[in-house]
């Protein structure tokens, strides 16, 4: 196993570190939690249990910005800093802190006990605020037709956008009753599910810790299923581009993108409640190739495939100019403002964080009288390397 003997700082085998610490079936590259700052960073560069894990979310920072990118440079995009892409930068957003929180959470939290803690919560809470961000990008994207109203033509239906005609756009719903759930209680839902999630993850590093892996897994389950539900309306239901127009045709890719994404998000979770494979032959995969890395590739997978989901249909839009979305007043169901996407992202944001700081206080208190004597008298075995 690779134990660097000849750093300052040598890693650790499971039973020479806290238990707090300890992961299960993981036996050696542990570091104690006593590191500083430049050490965590510099860490990046070592084999320990958590250089995989960092890099397997450092590293997608970059290939989703490619791919996301890519949406600004299609003919006939707004600028941007257009209103119509608000709700995608604030998908940019979500996925970004995600993936950047997950990464130093892994590289910086050993920096202490309640640094472990802190870097956790606000991983929950960055996936949570991701969820919404998703939601934000299928309610204007993927919803049927907000934004805009529907006025029948003589070849079919089409959008005008000029009129507000409620029982127009309610006609265009193949189940009416969910069009007050779609205009009304999505988006709320969907910030209301993302806050129960943080709390109850949360919750997991202090009390709940048999099953902590279930819980979490469990609990991320419910914003896919309420954030989705504008997918599974279209799948349901017809599309709303009528069927020889180029704009149907590049919506067609997206029912495989979002069953792909399904798809990674069930085997991430699979790896992350089964443990495997290290279950299977613990201290093998101490420090490459265990469940949490598998896991970081999968959820990664799944937003690659929900991002080009989400293209798909920014790109069908795009191609039926009357369906751009305005910051309008006149329809029924208004496009994305400042105040229904960044507005709603800050809110929910400020209450995430409030939550944060009220479970982190709580760890400061629970961990905090260990930090000084871990700092001051680490026993002769935390220096040994095996
Ligand atoms: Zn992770």
């Amino acid at each position: 196993m690779l134990l660097n003997c000849g750093q300052q700082l040598p890693l650790l085998r499971h039973t020479d570190v806290p238990p707090r610490v300890i992961e299960n079936f993981i036996l050696t590259g542990y570091r104690f939690p006593n590191y500083s700052l430049r050490d965590c960073l510099l860490s990046a560069f070592r084999p320990t249990n958590e250089t995989g894990n960092f890099w397997t979310h450092f590293l997608p920072v970059f290939v989703f910005s490619y791919y996301f990118v890519e949406v600004f440079g299609w003919e006939g995009a707004p600028h941007g800093d257009a209103a119509f892409f608000y709700p995608l930068w604030n998908y940019y957003i979500g996925v970004f802190c995600l993936l950047m929180a997950s990464s130093m959470a892994h590289l910086l939290n050993s920096m202490s006990l309640v640094v472990r803690e802190v870097c956790f919560f606000v991983d929950y809470g960055t996936i949570s605020a991701y969820t919404v961000g998703s939601s934000l990008a299928y309610y204007y994207y993927i919803h049927p037709q907000a934004g805009v109203v529907e006025t029948r033509g003589n070849n079919g239906p089409h959008i005008d956008l000029k009129h507000d005609c409620v029982g127009a756009s309610r006609s265009l719903y193949a189940i009416p009753e969910l069009s007050v759930f779609f205009e009304t209680f999505y988006i709320p839902c969907a910030c209301v599910v993302a806050i129960i999630c943080v709390l109850s993850c949360c919750n997991t590093r202090q009390r709940w810790r048999r099953h902590r892996y279930v819980i979490r897994t469990l609990v991320f389950l419910l914003p896919f299923l309420v954030s989705s539900t504008p997918v599974f309306y279209r799948l349901l239901t017809r599309s709303p581009y009528s069927s020889p127009s180029s704009s149907f045709a590049a919506s067609t890719s997206m029912p495989t993108y979002f069953y792909r994404h399904c798809l990674w998000l069930l085997v991430s979770g699979i790896f992350n409640i089964s443990k495997f494979p290290e279950r299977l032959a613990p201290g093998r995969f101490d420090i490459w190739g265990h469940s949490h890395q598998w896991f970081h590739c999968c959820t990664f997978l799944s937003i690659l495939d929900e991002l080009q989901m989400i293209k798909a249909e920014v790109r069908a839009i795009l191609l039926s100019p009357t369906l751009l979305l305005p910051p309008a007043t006149l329809s029924h169901l208004p496009g994305p403002t400042i105040a229904s996407t960044y507005g709603v992202m800050l809110l929910l944001q400020t209450t995430i964080i409030s939550i944060i700081v009220w479970f982190s206080w709580r760890a400061n208190c629970i961990y905090g009288p260990q930090r000084g004597q871990l700092a001051k008298e680490p026993p002769k075995k935390h220096l040994k390397c095996n």
